[in-house]
């Protein structure tokens, strides 16, 4: 096995495999590792409808398969491992897989770890995890079957997110924190046409109950205001759609970070602080947060390391 390549690739969601295609056929001969979650986000969402070329919509499984499968077609070595440690400091840089199992040098790095799901930060987010709570429905709606569960988040997500259990379970209930949506107006409809469904505007969740699991939520209705209303539900199942936390930690020592936590680069490059270091994706797009432009982001840092390559001579 390789342990020093001249582009090494963090991530295998739509930035990174974009960035393997675009490297290995740049003759880079890349090194991919695929992270805690091989394929990304993408592969816990059901249709992508808006990936442009498919008309008829695809799977996330499918078209995070057909992206590895391209990339592994011109070259890239794609290899399972979490980064665990990285040294940005020593050139060639140096990273560190699975808590010192593997180590690699690389002349370029290319971050593309993407982003993972939020929590409300309740006790009883962890006193019930795997006992009915969830931040991926597609993963986990088919336990839900015929119950009932609620879903929390006003955004895109959160209505996608709904409108899939709609499809399995026998009631949803959507509860969103403000009078409002914060998701595009076709998701909206599509959640307000839903008989399943039920919206609760304007309420918060307090906390869970139930003896071996999720049995319900105590959530409260227009929270600190005079006509504040405390409200239980009877649900199976709790799921996290409140959006997203940049995978940023193994990095902060060496990467300038936002105040949210994602890469800044210096746009419209993929450039990090550090020379050699370029990232793509979620992870450095607190903005759009789309398949499509991570898959351009990840196009771009591999066409800048390809240039940062060839001007050292490296
Ligand atoms: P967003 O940031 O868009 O929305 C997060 C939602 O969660 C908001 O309604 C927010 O409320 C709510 N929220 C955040 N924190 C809390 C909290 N502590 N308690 C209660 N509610 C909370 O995230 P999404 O993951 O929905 O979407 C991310 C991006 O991905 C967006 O750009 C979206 O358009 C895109 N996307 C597109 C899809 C598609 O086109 N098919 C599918 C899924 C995502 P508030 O509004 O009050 O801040």
């Amino acid at each position: 096995m390789r342990n020093k390549v001249r582009c090494l690739i963090i991530g295998s969601g739509p930035a990174g495999y974009t960035a393997a295609i675009y490297a290995s056929r740049a003759l880079l001969e890349p090194v991919l590792y695929e992270g805690i979650q091989p394929g990304g986000q993408l592969t816990t969402t059901t249709e992508v409808e808006n990936f442009p070329g498919y008309p008829e919509g695809i799977t996330g499984m499918e078209l995070m398969e057909d992206l590895k499968k391209q990339a592994q077609k011109y070259g890239t070595e794609v290899r399972s491992g979490i980064i665990t440690s990285v040294d940005f400091s020593v050139r060639p840089f140096k990273i560190t897989i699975n808590g010192g199992e593997q180590e690699i040098e690389a002349d370029s790095v290319i971050v593309s770890t993407g982003a993972s799901a939020k929590y409300l930060g309740l006790p009883d987010e962890t006193k019930y995890a795997g006992m009915g709570v969830s931040a991926c429905a597609t993963c986990d709606g088919f336990f839900y079957r015929r119950k009932k569960v609620a879903v929390v988040g006003g955004g895109d997500t959160a209505c996608e997110e709904a409108i899939y259990l709609a499809g399995l379970a026998e009631k949803v209930y959507l509860i969103v924190r403000k009078p409002f949506f914060r998701a595009s107006q076709i998701m909206q409809d599509r959640v307000m046409n839903n008989p399943k469904i039920e919206v609760l505007f304007e309420h918060n969740t307090l906390g869970l109950f139930g003896e071996n699991g999720v049995e319900g939520a105590h959530l409260v209705k227009r929270m600190g205001e005079a006509d504040e209303e405390k409200v239980d539900i009877a649900i199976d199942g709790f799921f996290l759609a409140i959006g997203h936390k940049p995978n940023t930690d193994v990095f902060k020592d060496y990467l300038e970070l936002d105040e949210t936590g994602y890469i800044k680069i210096a746009e419209p490059t993929s450039k990090t602080n550090i020379e050699g270091i370029f990232a793509a994706g979620d992870v450095a797009d607190p903005h759009y947060r789309q398949a499509v432009s991570a898959a351009g982001m990840g196009c771009r840092a591999a066409i800048d390391v390809e240039r940062y390559l060839s001007e050292k001579g490296l």
